[in-house]
């Protein structure tokens, strides 16, 4: 198989294509097939080295360029990123499997935004005067010096771009890894960004593990970790990023509620459901997968959802008219099955889907389980796949506490026609990103990110700012200096 945007090597170092064949090859796999589309080599120390050195040698003087001029660069690769939007798409449809009809408007466009919407910050990063009678105080933004970003395998390019537009924008440098399952579209956007005119070493894509992340994490020249991943690799990144004290970004994993009322619009409730359980065939972070139906509408909500379903076009994910496409690899695959076996164990009833397509590749059918209980595996655990629970509920404070009753708090939505009770049960959702009438949608404008066990910080908007600079105080005496003796 041969497409025309294939990397050339496994890593992008100091401006160019790397390779090291003496790390551990990695095949990717096209999930719609099972076919070998590339190999890769992990990350040797050696290949680390270079690219966490590269990094720090380009750092200060990027530091020290001026917002304007790094924000020109970043957004002339936006608008480069945008005229090759075709290419990546299709790219990222081999890495991930997911349909292009989804790449082609979620992936490289949504790194696109970040690229575009960080570079416009990047002039604006100031420190503030504080004036204390005739001495002051003024504050320095300062880049934090070298990032790492680790990524999980749904959304290659977006996550390369969520991590490294905030990062470049602040004046810092990053290494980013990959997933081994995804580590094509990454080594895209170093090559375009360097194309855009980003100087060499500013930012690396280094293929491996986890335990080459984990030598990022714990090298002491790292100074900012930023992990997307499940809550376990969370709680290890975490823990080792705590050691040497660095600044840390998690965007983890949710099990998260949608609440729909009697009075909701139920054609809008069944959109917000599919785009918040099928897109991406499940594999979505913030997935609201425990969907709380009110009695009242629960068999029409159910009716409706199953015949929109059955439109789903499932097949080859590169064809256009394709909307449901494989899960990422046979491993995933197993584990959604896994869980489909338990939810029938555990006595809730399948209403749609349920198996694996027979056909090549790694195809779960969009699975819905209805009369789903709060204390199943299927509605306490991340499932990751297309697997829908539906619960019942009776009103509102039922819902809202059985909703929030999760280790999880990354995302959560609410459909009703009733406004006050739509803000109120926002508030009182215990979940970093919330809906009202609808779901999943994540613009680069505003904050990402989840509460309790999913997560710490948030990642785009002003907010990433934050994550990825930090304050510098400096006191300015305008007099003597009045020390006691
Ligand atoms: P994993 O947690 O398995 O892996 C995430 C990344 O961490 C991978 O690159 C992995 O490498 C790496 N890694 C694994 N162990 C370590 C370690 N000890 N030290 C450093 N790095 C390590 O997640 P998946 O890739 O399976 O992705 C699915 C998960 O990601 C789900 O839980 C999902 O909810 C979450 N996610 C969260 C999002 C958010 O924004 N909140 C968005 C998207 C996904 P490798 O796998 O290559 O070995």
């Amino acid at each position: 198989m041969t497409y025309s945007t294939q990397p050339t090597a496994s890593h992008y170092i100091n401006g160019a294509y790397v390779e090291d064949s003496n790390g551990a090859e990695i095949s990717v796999i096209y999930p719609a097939t099972g076919e070998v589309i590339a190999t890769v080599h992990a990350a040797t120390p050696a290949i680390l080295e270079q690219a966490i050195t590269s990094a720090l040698a380009a750092q200060k003087s990027w530091a020290a360029t001026s917002g304007t001029e790094r924000g020109r660069i970043m957004r002339r690769a936006a608008d480069m990123m945008r005229e090759r939007n075709h290419d990546l798409s299709v790219l990222e449809t081999f890495d991930t499997g997911k349909p292009y009809q989804e790449t082609s408007v979620a992936d490289a466009t949504s790194a696109a935004d970040a690229l575009e919407y960080f570079g416009g910050l990047a002039a604006t990063l100031t420190g503030e005067h504080i004036p204390l009678g005739e001495d002051f105080v003024y504050t320095r933004r300062e880049p934090l010096g070298l990032c790492v970003g680790i990524g999980a395998w749904n959304y290659p390019a977006q996550i390369a771009a969520w991590k490294g537009a905030p990062a470049l924008a602040c004046g810092n440098a990053i290494v980013f890894k990959p997933s081994e399952t995804t580590p094509l579209s990454a080594l895209k956007v170093a090559e375009i960004l360097h194309e855009a005119g980003l100087p060499a070493g500013l930012y690396n894509v280094v293929q491996g593990l986890g335990d080459v992340g984990a030598s990022l994490v714990t090298d002491p020249r790292v100074d900012k970790v930023s992990l997307t991943g499940s809550v376990p690799t969370g709680r290890k990144v975490y823990a080792a990023a705590a050691e040497g004290i660095k600044h840390v970004t998690m965007e983890l994993g949710g099990k998260s509620p949608i609440l729909i009322f009697d009075d909701a619009d139920i054609e809008a409730a069944v959109g917000g459901v599919i785009l918040g359980n099928f897109y991406s065939s499940g594999q979505i972070c913030s997935n609201g997968t425990r969907v709380f139906v009110q009695t009242g509408i629960k068999d029409a909500f159910l009716n409706r959802l199953a015949e929109r379903l059955a439109t789903a076009v499932i097949g080859d994910p590169q064809d256009p008219e394709t909307s449901f496409g494989p899960m990422v690899s046979e491993a995933q695959m197993n584990i959604v099955l896994g869980y489909i076996e338990k939810g029938k164990a555990e006595g809730a009833r399948l209403v749609a889907g349920g198996s694996r397509l027979d056909r090549d590749g790694f195809f779960v059918e969009p699975t819905i389980f209805a009369d789903v209980t709060d204390e199943m595996t299927i509605a306490r655990e991340e499932i990751f796949g297309p697997v829908l629970s539906v619960l019942d509920f009776d009103d509102e404070a039922d819902g809202i506490a059985r909703a929030n009753d999760t280790e999880f708090g990354l995302a959560a939505g609410v459909f009703t026609s009733d406004l006050t009770r739509a803000h109120r049960v926002s508030a009182a959702f215990e979940a970093g990103t919330c809906y009202i009438n609808t779901y999943n949608l994540a613009p680069v404008e505003a904050p990402f990110g989840g509460s309790k066990a999913s997560g710490v910080g948030r990642e785009n908007s002003k907010a990433a700012i934050e994550h990825y600079s930090q304050i510098k105080s400096v006191y300015v005496a305008m007099g003597p200096v009045d020390a006691p003796y």
